[in-house]
């Protein structure tokens, strides 16, 4: 009897010890992975197809020579953001949120400024994934909404052990949390406490991964918990330089690598540990394989994991999908966003998103639009260049498609735009010919 309470204290003190020194858990991807598999056992069989299927349309794209991404299909998702509070600093201000999706909007377009972190053998693989996310206008009910609902919880948090799995009452009204919003419809983004009961540490974000193809049905029940689909973060890591974060996680960067998730990606050191790591692929070929996790980005000392018989490079921590986040994730690599973009099309369908087509009249038109980005709140030129003289709509819009600006401009003149009450932001300028066809629709970047 008293080994055993000897073994228990050991066991009680390894267990303490761990919950204090142990980083946050960043990720909670893994266990939604695992409650999955309880309900689809086949979960994983048919993710795999989904890869092997995607890189096989990949590689045909690239045979083809077509371009990966066409430049004319931008999409655009709406998000609705579930605020839960138990107290009043979880009730997060809407700055936050606003930087939030900011920050994704940089991210997914490849225009963050952190892009010069990218070292240059990875550069050329570095993806502008074209998706973007706004804040819903419209409720489920079609009622106008500013995209964000607030609701208080008896929940002092949603955690319920260490490490170990959690549930989803944040995503059920009658649990203390909130119900979704038609997930076919919406992204939904619930905000909460996630510190873990009794401790400093907790989990910062999850996500589900996207199931329930159509030809999935033959093996795989279909998910009756669907209701469940969308990306759950820590209240005090949303936005960029939250006062309120913990150390080292002021980038946003977990909200960008959860919507990864959400869109079909996984780690990209596959979700294999120890001596097997090497073995186990994240399905994509231009992350390099990479035999663990990495929780840093050493510029002097590159940690390569994994050697590769042929074309050996160090692991991608500048990847959104590795766990090295804030101060070193600045890229998805072309096929993750092929991947993302193949998950749209096929699984997250009902998504409302918005494929804006361009009048390919235009296609000698030359427009140039400089600073872009604008590093300081200086007037941003605007030409169009055309051989016969046209008179132009130039509208510029923010992120929730708000018009910001709007006037005319003749062909081959330069207009100024005045960004002086501009915010650090992604701006959309949309430029129309006189019959209101859109001749082409150009991000513009303020990071002042
Ligand atoms: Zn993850």
């Amino acid at each position: 009897m008293k080994r055993i309470i000897i073994c228990f204290s050991f066991l009680l003190l390894v267990f303490v010890l761990k919950a204090q020194t142990h980083e946050h858990e960043i990720c909670g991807y893994q266990h939604e992975v695992e409650k999955l598999l309880k309900k689809q056992p086949n979960f994983l069989t048919w993710q795999n197809a989904l890869f092997e299927q995607a890189m096989l349309e990949y590689n045909d794209m690239q045979g083809a020579k077509r371009k990966i991404i066409p430049d004319t299909q931008y999409y655009q998702i709406p998000v609705v953001f579930h605020v839960l509070y138990n107290n009043s600093n979880e009730n997060i201000n809407e700055s936050y949120i606003q930087s939030q999706l900011n920050e994704l909007n940089l991210a997914f377009r490849k225009l963050t400024a952190d892009t010069l972190r990218i070292r240059a053998i990875f550069k050329p693989i570095a993806a502008d994934v074209r998706i973007q996310f706004v804040l819903a206008t419209k409720d489920p009910n079609g009622n106008p909404t500013n995209g964000i609902t607030r609701t208080q919880t008896f929940k002092t948090t949603f955690a319920t052990s260490i490490y170990g799995e959690y549930n989803d009452d944040m995503k059920w009204t009658n649990n203390g949390g909130k119900d979704a919003w038609n997930p076919a419809r919406y992204l939904n983004i619930w905000t909460c406490n996630m510190r873990y009961p009794n401790q400093v540490s907790m989990t910062l974000g999850f996500a589900t991964p996207p199931t329930g193809a159509p030809n999935w049905w033959g093996n795989v029940t279909k998910d009756s918990t669907d209701v469940e689909s969308g990306v759950v973060l820590h209240y005090s890591i949303v936005g960029r330089n939250n006062p309120l974060a913990i150390a080292n996680n002021v980038e946003a960067k977990t909200g960008i690598h959860e919507v990864g998730h959400y869109l079909g990606l996984r780690h990209i050191w596959g979700d294999g540990q120890g001596n097997n790591g090497c073995n186990v692929d994240d399905g994509i070929f231009d992350t390099p394989n990479a035999k663990d996790k990495n929780y840093s980005c050493s510029k002097s000392n590159p940690p390569n994991t994994c050697i590769d018989a042929t074309n050996d490079l160090p692991d991608q921590t500048e990847n959104y999908m590795d766990y090295a986040l804030d101060g070193c994730a600045a890229m998805f690599t072309k096929q993750q966003a092929f991947l993302m973009r193949y998950v749209l099309n096929n699984f997250r369908t009902g998504l409302p998103y918005r494929e804006i087509t361009f009048d390919t009249t235009y296609d000698q038109t030359k427009i140039e639009m400089f600073p872009n980005p604008a590093t300081e709140k200086k007037d941003v030129k605007l030409q169009i260049s055309t051989l016969e003289k046209a008179t132009f709509h130039v509208l510029v819009i923010d992120m929730n498609g708000k018009q910001v600006l709007s006037f005319d401009v003749m062909s081959n003149e330069v207009a100024s735009i005045d960004i002086s009450g501009f915010a650090r932001s992604v701006y959309y300028v949309i430029i129309s010919d006189a019959d209101k066809k859109i001749v082409d629709r150009k991000p513009l970047v303020i990071f002042q």
